[in-house]
């Protein structure tokens, strides 16, 4: 029954409203799902039910439907009325307007079944009230985030792209990665792949605020709440039968969230965005596997004499240090070490730091790697010659001097942290409440926009066919898609901090190899720049 109430509820708020492009497309979708995941002969039947609406759309017959579900919604409507102000419902409750959250809005925001979804947004953080202001002038804000060409192209597909245009942010073609020990170094270049860019270097800021402004100037039914989540009330039972309709079984079928400021709110699916402590992860009782690990990151922005065009990454005995571009003569400084280096590095004054900067990234520790060390262009790789890749013959480089710290330093201590499950009746985790991840590889958050699209359009193939969209089974659908992709971008990245943060000499040897392999060998110099950008 519950799913049948969905189906006519968000198809009724469809109408009209749909292109016959998209309506075909629908189509397909649920004759996809009739096909596939749908096991029972009731649930196909009500598949097609729903397909057969879509051609009486397409030639825009207004065909009346008084049915019980357009009295439920109807009742729900009135129910909203009469209740005190501050208890509403919503299809979607989002806890967490950061950039997950937010992306996950203005995809619901872009797709014709989903922007009909009426959707709560709560977050205390003040750049929710569109208030942030991004000066040009003003040097770059320390925290940035390496976007993927996958995320740029799903922000293109949002809409969202053209706001980050407007602001600085640094494309990148070039990348080298080495090792202190000057055995091994690797250069990638977009050219192995035949692409223009390996990534773009924003500030978080710009993202969060370029999302914004994308779902303002849509027209999804959004409210937004300035508080936090406090507590929230779950129930197991179904949406309720004709028979049991009361307001009071109504409610206890959707979450009762209660926040901070004192408004609760009724929904039929809570999203927790809420970031790597989720409130929404505790309160659902989403047990996690995960460590800490025994490093910080410091984090600024740093002023070159020149641009900075490359984004660099020398592996220390400490761990990673990167410096990526951010347009201008500026770039930012992700550099990890232990919590007591992190200590120092915060306390030392800023001469003292850049110096400490140009040691990490060009002098000190040892000596830069040399291109033939192991032969010719590597000749124990000579067998994949033939098919060297762009970057093969490019020579080690050394990066561009530090001149001038021009940000506040922050520290920020790393872990890893996985949740066991994503999606229970009525939950369902994205982003860093799901999954945090070490940063260097500058992967984390593009790991939470994957799920915030995938989660968007999984809800939208779930109304397609009727779905109630915080039934499990839906949920766990998205729960499996993602897991998948994120577990083994952990276990990469995890990998890499083990094998980067020992410093023993046959394993110095071996780290070189792999340098070397990944410099010659082009199919695994292809592949990881491939996964990297998200677009395997
Ligand atoms: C040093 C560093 C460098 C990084 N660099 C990169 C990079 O280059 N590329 C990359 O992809 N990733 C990077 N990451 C990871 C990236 O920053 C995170 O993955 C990303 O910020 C997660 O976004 P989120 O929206 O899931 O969570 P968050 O950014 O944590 O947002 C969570 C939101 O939820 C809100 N919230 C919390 N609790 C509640 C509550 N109870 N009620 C309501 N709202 C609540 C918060 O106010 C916040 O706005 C880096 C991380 C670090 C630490």
């Amino acid at each position: 029954m519950a799913i049948v109430i969905n189906a006519h509820f968000n198809w009724q708020n469809n109408r009209g409203k749909g292109s016959l492009k998209y309506l075909l497309q629908q189509r397909e979708i649920v004759a996809r799902f009739v096909k596939g995941d749908q096991s029972t002969s009731q649930k196909k039947a009500k598949g097609r039910a729903v397909a057969a609406k879509i051609p009486a759309e397409v030639c825009g017959l207004k065909v009346p439907r008084r049915t019980f579900c357009n009295n439920i919604a109807a009742r729900e409507h009135e129910e909203n009325q009469g209740l005190p102000n501050n208890v509403v419902h919503y299809d979607i409750a989002i806890v967490g307007g950061g950039m997950v959250g937010m992306a996950l809005a203005c995809s619901l925001a872009s797709m014709p079944l989903t922007k009909q979804l009426n959707v709560a947004i709560i977050d205390s953080n003040p750049a929710l009230e569109g208030k942030t202001c991004i000066k040009k002038e003003d040097p770059p804000d320390p925290r940035v985030s390496t976007v993927t060409p996958a995320t740029i192209s799903l922000f293109k597909d949002v809409g969202a792209w053209q706001y980050v245009q407007q602001h600085r942010h640094a494309y990148f073609d070039k990348m080298q990665v080495w090792d202190y020990t000057g055995l091994g170094y690797t250069r990638y270049n977009a050219r192995d792949v035949d692409k223009e860019v390996l990534g773009c270097v924003v500030e978080n800021k710009v993202l969060h605020s370029s999302l914004l402004s994308c779902i303002q100037n849509t027209d999804l039914k959004k409210r937004i709440y300035p508080s936090r989540l406090n507590s929230m009330t779950l129930h197991q039972n179904h949406l309720p039968t004709m028979m049991d309709s009361t307001s009071s079984s109504l409610h206890a079928s959707l979450a009762k969230l209660e926040l901070s400021d004192g408004n609760s709110l009724y929904a039929k699916l809570v999203v927790g965005a809420d970031g790597a402590k989720s409130r929404v992860r505790e309160l659902t009782g989403f047990k996690t596997t995960g460590w800490y690990y025994s490093q910080n990151a410091v984090i600024c922005t740093v002023e070159h004499k020149t641009e900075n065009q490359c984004a660099w990454q020398r592996f220390l005995p400490s761990g990673p240090i990167a410096l990526l571009p951010v347009g201008d003569k500026f770039s930012n400084i992700v550099w990890t070490m232990n919590p007591k280096e992190s200590s120092a590095c915060r306390e030392m004054n800023e001469n003292d730091f850049v110096k400490a900067l140009n040691h990490a990234l060009n002098y000190g520790y040892g000596p830069h790697p040399q291109s033939n060390l192991l032969g010719n262009n590597g000749d124990i790789f000579s067998w994949f010659r033939r098919d060297l890749t762009v970057s093969a013959n490019e020579c080690f480089e050394v990066p561009p001097d530090v001149v001038k710290l021009v940000s506040g330093r922050m520290v920020f201590p790393l872990s890893l942290r996985h949740a066991n499950n994503y999606a229970s009746k009525r939950v369902v985790l994205i982003g860093d409440a799901a999954h945090t991840v070490h940063p260097l590889a500058g992967q984390g958050v593009n790991l939470g926009f994957g799920d915030a699209f995938a989660l968007s359009r999984i809800i939208s193939e779930g109304i397609a066919v009727g779905t109630d969209i915080g039934e499990v089974h839906l949920l766990k659908k998205f729960e499996a898609e993602r897991k998948r992709e994120n577990i083994m971008m952990m276990a990469i990245l995890d990998g890499f901090q083990k094998a980067y943060s020992v410093d023993f000499g046959p394993l110095n040897v071996l780290r070189a190899a792999a340098f070397h392999g990944a410099q010659y060998i082009s199919p695994l110099k292809r592949s990881i720049i491939s996964y990297a950008s998200g677009q395997i």
